[in-house]
């Protein structure tokens, strides 16, 4: 029974079966061919110094050969722009090899990308996201930092040795580990060596308003902010003081100016400064991505110490930090904090430098850091240049995606792209037109101009009109709804840890002072018992001795009531920061 259509039907089944086996076989043979050119493929990146994701770095490599072709070649023939922002890649370092991180940054001049690794919803396909960045320039791993300094930095020494006073500004920005200081370094000694032979130079058409060695006087200063302190990198660190007069005129009041006649001296100095750096980054762990460094270069008249030009180098603390508000530890809290106020005070201010005259009002006194670089952004003579570092590896991309995102709002008109302003820049309240002193307007020299401060009105606290602006601008820039409530307590905080570093050295300065008048009380007391009772004493006044020491007594109980009070509303500063940063959940971001 059955034999009639049975067989045919197990003859089908059975053939159906040896197809399935067939193509699975089929599948295993390609799928373990596959295996073996993936083994392969990962060798020779391996060879090639690539251990990463075999697929991602595969999906990157196919990706750059179907776009190398769209890199432009440098040109330096166009103007150097008012704001130049470069962006440099560093190389794939031993470490980030190490732990098999793979090259996901593409710098096709003028553009930056950013690939980053996604898995469709299968969960097994592997593809890549791109994100792109338009600046003036972009630097590649393979560029060097004469490539990164001849385009971005070069053209501002002859624009400073013009000799009218020019203001010109490099900045170096980025995640720390990024290549800043390293990129830095190399533009100072270059730096150096072309400076002097502009001033030098005896091709350099003879124009009495340039600068030239026989009329100018090359000076060096180097100082670094760290936790809204400023120091002398040149003078032992010596805590220095940022003052700004009645007159709008900004002085770092006791910082050293020295002198140097060629570039040797001038390498001399900045190796000094910088040494001073990285010797106390050793000894407290990196403290050098929690500080801005500045290199000013000032050319100065022979005759009369006029300021005729300055070149500000500038390596910023590291970005990264500013986003390292929540940590634990109270001192990392408020340098992250501060550090944060004084980037975003940095983009505004830059920013303001691109709407031109009677433009945006300028929030340089929102931080320390802008405070002190104020003739930067005010001079109608002032040049900046940004240069944005990034690391490569895919485990950064975050961090470098921020660079360059922070980078991007510098500019409002894009590079090739004039017509299009940024229409997100009208949302929020309006630019506070605030009249500003005229005073150094028509001579930009002027705050320069080596005259003591202290006759007038001096005030080194950081204005709350200027953190509010930064605030109403900011709040432009956050991606994600941070309620309202959490906005203003974010405010109060950065108030609060403003407060605290004033406190704080009021606190120590006033501490300082109450030793040095009891050293001196304490000398007195000395003699003063002497006079009634040493050896050689016949006649003594006893009342005149009593009378004395009581004034000693209550001048020691004054000065200790005083430093008493002092720590108390300190101390209460220190709880206020404490339970405002646990109370905040959201901080602003860049
Ligand atoms: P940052 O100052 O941003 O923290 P560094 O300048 O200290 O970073 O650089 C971190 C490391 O990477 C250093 O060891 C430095 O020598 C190296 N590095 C940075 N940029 C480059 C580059 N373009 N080429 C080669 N090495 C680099
Ligand atoms: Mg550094």
């Amino acid at each position: 029974a059955g034999a009639t259509g049975g067989a045919p039907a197990k003859d089908q089944t059975r053939l159906r079966i040896e197809k399935m086996e067939a193509e699975r076989e089929e599948r295993r043979r390609i799928m373990q061919e596959r295996k073996i050119e993936r083994a392969e493929e990962e060798q020779r990146n391996i060879a090639a110094g690539n251990p990463g994701d075999v697929d991602f770095i595969g999906l990157v490599r196919k990706w750059r050969e179907t776009h190398s072709d769209t890199a432009q070649s440098f040109s330096s023939s166009k103007q150097h722009p008012k704001i130049c922002i470069a962006v440099r890649k560093r190389p794939v370092s031993e470490k980030e090899r190490a732990k098999r991180d793979h090259d996901s940054v593409t710098c096709l001049h003028p553009t930056v990308w950013v690939h980053s690794a996604k898995l469709r919803v299968d969960g097994i396909t592997k593809y890549l996201d791109h994100n792109s960045f338009r600046f003036d320039y972009s630097f590649d791993e393979t560029s060097t930092t004469e490539d990164v300094y001849n385009y971005s930095a070069m053209p501002l020494i002859e624009f400073v040795c013009s000799g009218k006073g020019g203001r010109a500004t490099v900045f170096a920005y980025g995640q720390t580990g990024s290549g800043k200081t390293f990129t830095m370094n190399g533009i100072q000694s270059m730096v150096a060596e072309d400076l002097f032979h502009l001033l030098s130079n005896d091709d350099y058409e003879y124009d009495d308003s340039k600068c030239t060695l026989d009329n100018t006087i090359v000076t060096v200063s180097f100082f670094e902010i760290y936790g809204g302190r400023i120091v002398d990198l040149l003078n032992n660190r010596e805590r220095l003081k940022v003052l700004e007069d009645g007159k709008g005129e900004v002085v770092v009041s006791g910082l050293e100016e020295f002198e140097s006649n060629d570039p040797a001296e001038f390498f001399a100095l900045v190796d000094a400064g910088n040494k001073k750096r990285t010797t106390h980054s050793t000894e407290a762990n990196d403290t050098s991505s929690r500080s801005h460094a500045i290199c000013q270069i000032l050319l100065r008249d022979k005759a009369t110490s006029r300021l005729r030009g300055k070149l500000s180098l500038v390596d910023l603390a590291g970005s990264e930090r500013g986003t390292d508000t929540k940590s634990h530890n109270r001192q990392r809290r408020t340098e992250s904090s501060e550090i944060n106020t004084s980037l975003l005070a940095l983009k505004e201010c830059i920013r303001a430098l691109d709407s031109g005259k009677g433009g945006r009002h300028v929030p340089y006194r929102a931080s320390k850091l802008t405070l002190i670089l104020k003739d930067c952004f005010t001079s109608n003579l002032a040049r900046t240049t940004m240069i944005a570092t990034v690391s490569p590896g895919a485990s950064s991309a975050d961090h470098t995606l921020n660079t360059l995102r922070y980078t991007d709002r510098i500019k409002e008109k894009k590079v090739g792209d004039i017509s299009k302003t940024k229409e997100t820049r009208t949302r929020g309240s309006p630019p506070r037109q605030i009249t500003r002193t005229k005073s150094s307007s028509p001579s930009p020299v002027r705050s320069e101009i080596d005259d003591t401060p202290k006759q007038s009105f001096l005030n080194d606290s950081v204005d709350f009109d200027d953190l509010d602006l930064l605030e109403s601008d900011a709040e432009e820039d956050i991606k994600e709804e941070i309620k309202e409530e959490e906005k203003s307590e974010a405010a109060q905080l950065q108030r609060t840890i403003q407060d605290l570093f004033e406190e704080e050295e009021d606190l120590l300065n006033l501490h300082m002072s109450i030793i040095q008048e009891n050293a001196e009380l304490l000398t007195e007391e000395g003699r003063l018992l002497q006079s009634v009772q040493g050896d050689d004493v016949v006649d003594y006044d006893i009342d005149q001795y009593a009378s004395r020491l009581g004034n000693i007594l209550d001048r020691k109980t004054q000065l200790s009531t005083l430093l008493q009070n002092k720590l108390v509303s300190f101390r209460s500063q220190l709880k206020k920061e404490e339970e405002l940063s646990k109370k905040i959940g959201n901080v602003p971001d860049f």
